[in-house]
């Protein structure tokens, strides 16, 4: 019973649907007015009777300019301007004046009938129905008007005509019966199947502005850094590719500063990710307060950053940015207690000696940022063409050393390390040579920063340590001193490679130094204590190698504990008795001594230099006057005569 009444309840709770409702059925409200009207005058013309104005003429007339009133409202309708509330209120509207407008024309038929003969009751009721069916179905998409509607105009049908002409009618309001009844099921299963399409209309759209929203969402962050928020490479290209479909760029009105962090790998190893991320975090808002409206900030990898700058005077606005931006990448940072600092290699190249490809620009200023790398970092470059050669060259120095390594064609040299007084060969440094190099051996200086900064010094360091233990070992109580770079420091698989190497070819410990820079260890002062004591702790010995380049201060040489260090050759070179180097050196060897260090000098080329060296108080002295760098074969030989007709003077050697 419930379900029945439920069928004729007014249900607008869900707004979408009732507005669907509403839009499909306002579209029939004309027609089912005009379909009212037409049944009315056919009627009308039925029953017209000039002795019954009002009853036959008035009425059927007032309910025709009603049905057109609302036919007309209806007509001007499209339910898009409408709130929800307002649908609501029209649904409800029009429930109630169906009901009353069928009410009404039944009413009147019906007060109208007896005025009528056979012929035109027959017509009457013919219309009537007609009325009936076409009001329903043109309501169908509104089930409780729709219902309400069948249900009164049929009961009332069916109760007048079973009454009427002794009843003669009574069939045809069985049939009505059976057709109103048809009505509403008709009606209740396309309401069923409307309203289900609603939903599933809803569900699809719902769907598809989920999916645009994520898609949206998707573009974004493909686009987009996620740890900074810039743009990132991928949106800074697209923005190339846009600029390069407009041919007609005004000469110096684009320019890339291209910005690589110097340190920040060190950082990294240092202090953790987390810190770095912190780092590159507060670098970004920093550097994008500084940009000015019409530069892009995007950051291109992981510590570079790149600008593009769309303005007249590009190059300019360029060079200026770029200052402000080193400045400001310089400031420290604190981070977890820590004050971290790095700097910047910055390129430059604008467009302003012609029409240039928007991408072009990137590649001269990542090119011109890598020069300065190569050369010094911290400074800021504009793009040359030769860049370009020293870049390929490096790359093509970069590949080779992959190749040689492969290929066996690196080589170790040696060269003598001689006691100050007696001259004897007490110890070698290993120097690794490139002799089997197909287009012509190549110095260390030319490869070895190369190395260092792609990782295959990790490789070649390894040969070389292992290389030089096999030599070396048979030679009695020489001492081994071999070049580590930062990088080989950095690794944290470097002490565990190191043991391995001295197990493998059972070298003692003991015979063996690392020479190191104190670029590691001003910028590691912590790793680098903590990998020193770990070589100390397996006996071997490490010394300070080029000191006087920098600016070590006496506070690292005693914490770090080295056992030696080793003047660079590059003080050696104004060596006169008297003169500034002499009193450089000889105070250098002073503090050593004080802080109970033995001091190499390297790079001793004259008898000269030896006796001043030997005066100040030098321990051991290495130089082309004692030997260049040599194959093992000499090396041994040299060792052995050293060794048996040791002179009270240094002796030169072959090399
Ligand atoms: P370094 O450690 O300062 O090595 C000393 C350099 O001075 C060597 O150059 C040596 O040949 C040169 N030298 C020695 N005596 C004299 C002299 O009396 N006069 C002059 N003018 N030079 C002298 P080399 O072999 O060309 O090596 C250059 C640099 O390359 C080295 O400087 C070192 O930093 C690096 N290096 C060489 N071999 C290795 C290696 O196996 N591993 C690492 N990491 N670096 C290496
Ligand atoms: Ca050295
Ligand atoms: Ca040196």
């Amino acid at each position: 019973m419930r379900g029945i009444a439920s069928l004729f309840r007014l249900d607008a709770e869900d707004s979408e649907l009732a507005r669907a409702q509403f839009r499909s059925f306002s579209k029939q409200m004309p027609l089912l007015y005009l379909i009212l009207i037409c049944n009315c005058v056919a009627i009308m013309v039925d029953f017209f009777r000039p002795d019954h104005l009002f009853k036959t003429f008035c009425s059927p007339i007032l309910m025709c300019a009603m049905a057109l009133a609302r036919a007309l409202w209806w007509r001007r309708q499209d339910g898009a301007s409408f709130t929800d509330a307002e649908i609501a209120t029209h649904i409800r509207r029009t429930c109630t004046v169906a009901v009353l407008m069928t009410l009404a024309f039944q009413s009147w038929c019906m007060w109208v009938y007896g005025n009528g003969d056979a012929y035109a009751r027959g017509h009457l009721s013919f219309f009537l129905a007609l009325t009936q069916v076409s009001t329903v179905f043109c309501l169908m998409t509104m089930r409780a008007a729709a219902m309400r509607v069948a249900a009164t105009s049929t009961l009332i049908f069916v109760i007048f005509f079973a009454g009427v002409d002794r009843g003669r009618m009574l069939v045809e309001a069985m049939v009505l019966c059976c057709v109103g009844l048809g009505m509403m099921v008709v009606t209740y299963r396309y309401n069923l199947d409307f309203s289900q399409l609603i939903m599933s209309q809803r569900d699809l759209h719902n769907r598809q502005v989920e999916t645009e929203k994520l898609s949206e969402e998707n573009r974004r962050i493909a686009l987009t850094d996620a740890l900074s928020g810039l743009p990132n490479r991928r949106e800074l290209l697209s923005r190339l590719d846009r600029l390069e479909q407009d041919p007609g760029a005004a000469a110096d009105s684009l320019a890339v500063v291209f910005i690589d962090l110097d340190g920040f790998k060190d950082i990294n190893d240092a202090h953790g990710h987390q810190a770095g991320d912190t780092l590159i975090r507060s670098l970004s808002v920093r550097l994008r307060g500084i940009c000015p409206r019409y530069a892009t900030l995007a950051r291109v990898g992981g510590d570079e950053f790149a600008v593009l700058i769309e303005a007249p005077g590009a190059t300019a606005e360029a060079t200026l940015l770029a200052q402000q931006i080193n400045e400001e990448i310089c400031l420290p940072v604190l981070v977890d207690r820590h004050v971290l600092q790095v700097g910047a290699s910055i390129g430059i190249a604008g467009n302003a000696d012609g029409p240039l490809r928007a991408h072009e620009l990137l590649r001269r200023a990542d090119t011109a940022m890598y020069h300065v790398k190569m050369h010094g970092k911290g400074e800021i470059a504009v793009y040359d063409t030769a860049f370009d050669q020293g870049r390929l060259r490096r790359m093509a120095i970069e590949h080779e050393i992959g190749k040689g390594l492969a290929n066996n064609e690196f080589e170790v040299f040696y060269q003598p390390v001689v006691e100050a007084i007696g001259g004897k060969i007490v110890a070698t440094e290993a120097l690794i040579r490139w002799p089997h190099r197909p287009d012509g051996p190549l110095d260390p200086q030319q490869f070895i920063d190369i190395a260092e900064a792609t990782g295959q010094i990790l490789p070649l360091g390894l040969f070389v340590l292992e290389r030089a233990c096999r030599n070396i070992k048979p030679l009695g109580d020489v001492k081994l001193s071999v070049n580590v770079s930062p990088a080989q420091f950095r690794d944290p698989g470097f002490e565990r490679q190191v043991a391995h190497v001295l197990e493998q070819t059972r070298f003692p410990p003991e015979r063996l130094q690392f020479e190191i820079t104190e670029g590691y260890l001003l910028a590691h002062p912590e790793r680098a204590v903590r990998a020193i004591e770990a070589f100390k702790a397996m006996g071997m010995s490490i010394a300070l190698d080029d000191f006087g380049t920098g600016f070590t201060s006496i506070h690292y040489l005693q914490s770090y504990g080295f056992s030696h260090i080793k003047i660079d050759k590059s003080l050696l070179s104004g060596l006169h008795p008297g003169s500034k180097s002499s009193l450089l050196v000889t105070g250098a060897i002073n503090l050593a001594c004080g802080l109970d260090m033995r001091v190499i000098a390297e790079g001793v080329e004259t008898e000269e230099q030896a006796d001043l060296l030997r005066a100040a108080g030098c321990h051991k002295l290495q130089g082309y006057l004692f030997g260049r760098p040599m194959p093992i074969a000499d090396f041994v030989a040299a060792y052995r005569s050293s060794n048996v007709g040791q002179r009270k003077a240094p002796r030169r050697l072959a090399g």
